[in-house]
């Protein structure tokens, strides 16, 4: 079944999109590219008042509509202050370990186009110089940009164009192996939107209809919570695609698709469930029902948003989430197959 969609597609849309900076609030130059790759397969995607895309497919019919949600957004950050020393303070976009942005490189945005080449370091980056340097806490007052521009001046930084507000992303580090294994920051959830570009590159292919009107729904601002808390009035379920988490008791491997049961916005919807492992286990997919302990997702700020639907979550497996991440190909095939096979079989039975 996997063998139906196109991985050479897959990968290049998914790089494509990693090396797109797009921290959220500043997500209108790849939802550009976006638009430009659903219209090369045929579709056409318009914006909902506050960014997000939406790409309509036809069914065989029209009287129930499912959407496939996947966030584009990411961790960033956005400059606070500029120090006298010649510094960036800056303030995170999105919830993740200031460790784990630690010595990475960064490029800020400035409000006339330019970009500024930085690297995150703490405060007290040399060994060699302050004594606390290995113990000095990673917090967000304890870290600074050094700016990669002959600045040592508050003035020196503000001549180069940059001001308070402008939006920072990080390097996102790409490496796509010959073994299938994906590593790079952001796969959270530019590989969600990769599947959905693929799920479209196939439905163009092959012309497959699904069975009802499909609503590809592709959220910014989910990062900071509020991503699909507005959706088309006529979506009736939403399938969120996004990272599945991996560590302690949970059982997801990059290798699988994950059916997220519950996270910390609670269980999700029992039948859409029960009808995503029958279709996994019946196309002998590799997946996994894992329970999320500190997360939400797309079909959380759709539901918050007081959207009238039911909602599933599911994503391959992404370990070391928020973080240097890493995926594999066959958990994103996976997820397409079982995309593919919802879409093909209706809505579930509701007894
Ligand atoms: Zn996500």
């Amino acid at each position: 079944m996997k063998d139906a969609f196109n991985q050479t597609y897959l990968l290049q849309v998914l790089e494509e999109l990693l090396i797109t900076p797009s921290p959220s609030g500043y997500c209108h130059q790849i939802m550009e590219k976006i638009k430009k790759m659903v219209s090369h397969l045929g579709y056409s995607m318009e914006y909902t008042q506050k960014g997000c895309g939406v790409i309509t497919i036809p069914g065989a019919k029209s009287d129930y509509t499912l959407g496939l949600s996947a966030h584009v957004d990411t961790l960033g950050a956005m400059v606070r202050s500029i120090k006298s020393s010649g510094t960036i303070r800056f303030t995170p976009i999105g919830g993740y370990m200031m460790s784990s942005i630690e010595g990475e490189y960064c490029t800020i945005h400035t409000r006339n186009g330019k970009k500024i080449l930085g690297t995150i370091l703490p405060i007290q980056p040399s060994v060699h110089v302050y004594a606390d340097a290995k113990n000095l806490e990673r917090n967000e007052s304890n870290m600074e940009i050094r700016l990669d521009e002959a600045v040592s001046s508050k003035e020196d930084v503000e001549n180069l164009g940059i001001a308070v507000g402008d939006f920072i992303s990080f390097d996102s580090r790409t490496v796509l192996l010959n073994n299938g294994f994906i590593k790079s920051r952001h796969l959270d959830d530019k590989a969600g939107v990769a599947i959905l570009l693929g799920l479209l590159e196939w439905l163009h292919r092959t012309g497959i209809k699904p069975q009802y009107t499909l609503k590809v729904f592709i959220s910014v601002y989910e990062e900071i919570g509020h991503g699909a808390s507005y959706i088309p009035n006529d979506i009736q379920e939403l399938i969120a695609i996004d990272m599945g988490a991996m560590g302690d008791d949970l059982t997801c491997t990059e290798q699988d698709v994950s059916i997220c049961v519950k996270d910390s916005s609670g269980p999700y919807d029992y039948h859409m469930i029960s009808h995503l492992q029958s279709l996994a286990k019946e196309n002998n997919l590799s997946y996994a029902l894992d329970v999320y302990p500190y997360y939400g997702s797309d079909v959380s700020a759709a539901l918050r948003g007081g959207q009238n639907i039911r909602g599933a979550l599911i994503g391959p497996g992404v370990h070391a989430s928020h973080g240097i991440e890493r995926t594999h190909i066959n958990g994103m095939l996976n997820t397409l197959a079982l995309l593919s096979a919802y879409i093909q079989n209706g809505a579930p039975t509701i007894v």
